[in-house]
This record gives C-alpha cells, sequence and structure tokens, in this order.
C-alpha cells in the first residue's frame, strides 16, 4: 500500500480507524509508569505522548524520552505560542501536553499514551472528548501507596509526604474517568488495560473504514 508510514502499518487485516487519546492516571506510586511500560513494550500501535516539564530530570530519566526538560522562560514561550493541548502546576512545576503531531497522527489511526493527571485529563476532554479513553488506577490501600513510594527511594520522607497528601486529592477525582482499575496484582491490572484499549479500538465511530466497506459488502 502507498503512503503508509515507515513504522509497522497499523491495524493489518482490519479497517482503517481513528486513533484515540488513551490516558493512565493514578496517584504517583499507585503504578501507572509501569502499566505505561508494559502497555508500550507490549503494544506497537501505541506511542507514549511525552509532555514538557520545567522541573529537573531524575537519575536516569532521559530528555526527550520521559520529559521534554525545559526552562521556565521556555514553557513560557509554549503557552504564549498555544503548543499545549493542556498544562498544570504540579508541586510547585509546570507539566504540558505539547500538541505536536498529535492531532495527524490520529487520522492516521496511531493512538497515544498520556501519564498525566486528573487537571490534565480534564483539559484534554474539553479539547478533544471524541478520541479521549480515560483509565483511573487506584492503589489497593494507602497503606500499600506509601510502601510504594518509600521503596523507589527517590524522594525524601517530606516529599513522599506531600506526594501521600496528594494521593488523596487525587483519587478524589475517580468518578470523572471511564475506567477505573485497583492495581492489586500488576498482570492482572495489565490485561484488564489491554482490554479497555481493544475494545475501544473496536467503537463503531473510530472504524472510520466501516462506511466504504459495509457499501462494498452490500454490493
Ligand atoms: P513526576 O514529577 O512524578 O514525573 O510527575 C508529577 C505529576 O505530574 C504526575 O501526577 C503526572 O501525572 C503529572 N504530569 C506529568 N505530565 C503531565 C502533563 O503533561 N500534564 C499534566 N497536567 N500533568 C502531568
Amino acid at each position: 500500500m502507498t503512503g503508509q508510514p515507515i513504522t509497522p502499518p497499523l491495524q493489518t487485516n482490519t479497517l482503517k480507524r481513528r486513533g484515540l487519546l488513551f490516558i493512565l492516571s493514578s496517584p504517583s506510586g499507585a503504578g501507572k509508569t509501569t502499566l505505561s511500560r508494559m502497555l508500550l513494550e507490549a503494544d506497537n500501535h501505541v506511542e507514549m505522548s511525552v509532555s514538557a516539564t520545567t522541573r529537573a530530570p531524575r537519575p536516569g530519566e532521559q530528555d526527550g524520552v520521559h520529559y521534554h526538560f525545559v526552562s521556565d522562560a521556555e514553557f513560557d514561550r509554549m503557552i504564549e505560542e498555544d503548543d499545549f493541548y493542556e498544562w498544570a502546576e504540579v508541586f510547585g512545576h509546570r507539566y504540558g501536553t505539547p500538541k505536536g503531531a498529535i492531532r495527524n497522527a490520529l487520522k492516521e489511526g496511531r493512538d497515544f499514551l498520556f501519564d498525566i493527571d486528573w487537571q490534565g485529563t480534564q483539559q484534554l476532554y474539553q479539547k478533544d472528548a471524541q478520541d479521549v479513553v480515560s483509565v483511573f488506577i487506584l492503589p489497593p490501600s494507602l497503606d500499600e501507596l506509601r510502601r510504594r513510594l518509600e521503596a523507589r527511594a527517590q524522594d525524601s520522607a517530606t516529599v513522599i509526604d506531600a506526594r501521600m497528601e496528594r494521593a488523596r486529592a487525587e483519587i478524589s477525582h475517580w468518578a470523572e474517568y471511564d475506567y477505573v482499575v485497583i492495581n492489586d496484582d500488576v498482570e492482572e491490572c495489565f490485561a484488564r488495560v489491554c482490554e479497555i484499549l481493544d475494545a475501544e479500538r473496536m467503537r463503531r465511530t473510530r472504524q472510520t473504514g466501516l462506511i466504504p466497506f459495509v457499501r462494498e459488502l452490500m454490493g
């Protein structure tokens, strides 16, 4: 077929479809980063939307992979130029989703994964409700959440306390999501997330190739 992107053709053997914006939200430590990594490894039809942030990189984080690390001045410029789908301030730093190539990519049937909080989800939903599928990941308990944050050992006790405080606020938004999954066992939780994505890809309104297909079918 002509005009295919260099990446493996999406939806081989199935109809042309519109991509979607797949949001995974959870309080930090509830597993969305692990789940995102698992999804990206398991499914090459989905790619990460890389946010811009003004916070400093953590050990092991790479610019352009985990985030685009930008200065305050650069972030201001991006806001002025309307470069963001959404942006928010979290823990005194700003985070935003650059529009970049996302809009055109959706028409080609590419899916984007977003690891963003409830504020980002609301804004993205307002800008483009038809393409958003949102999933909230809950921890099995707050004790377990704290244990996971401590095990990460990347943050000081004060930062962990602040994250626990914010976790409660984050969890209070669970009912604004399309789907909610409890991350007790990560493999189990991942299986649920994959089922959600599979079903959402099959939605009639996303299968833009259906009309020509049915026309052909009916002669
Ligand atoms: P961290 O500093 O731990 O990587 O992220 C802190 C918080 O910022 C997380 O809750 C994460 O979901 C949120 N975040 C990351 N990128 C974005 C973004 O582009 N927009 C919004 N609104 N939140 C983001």
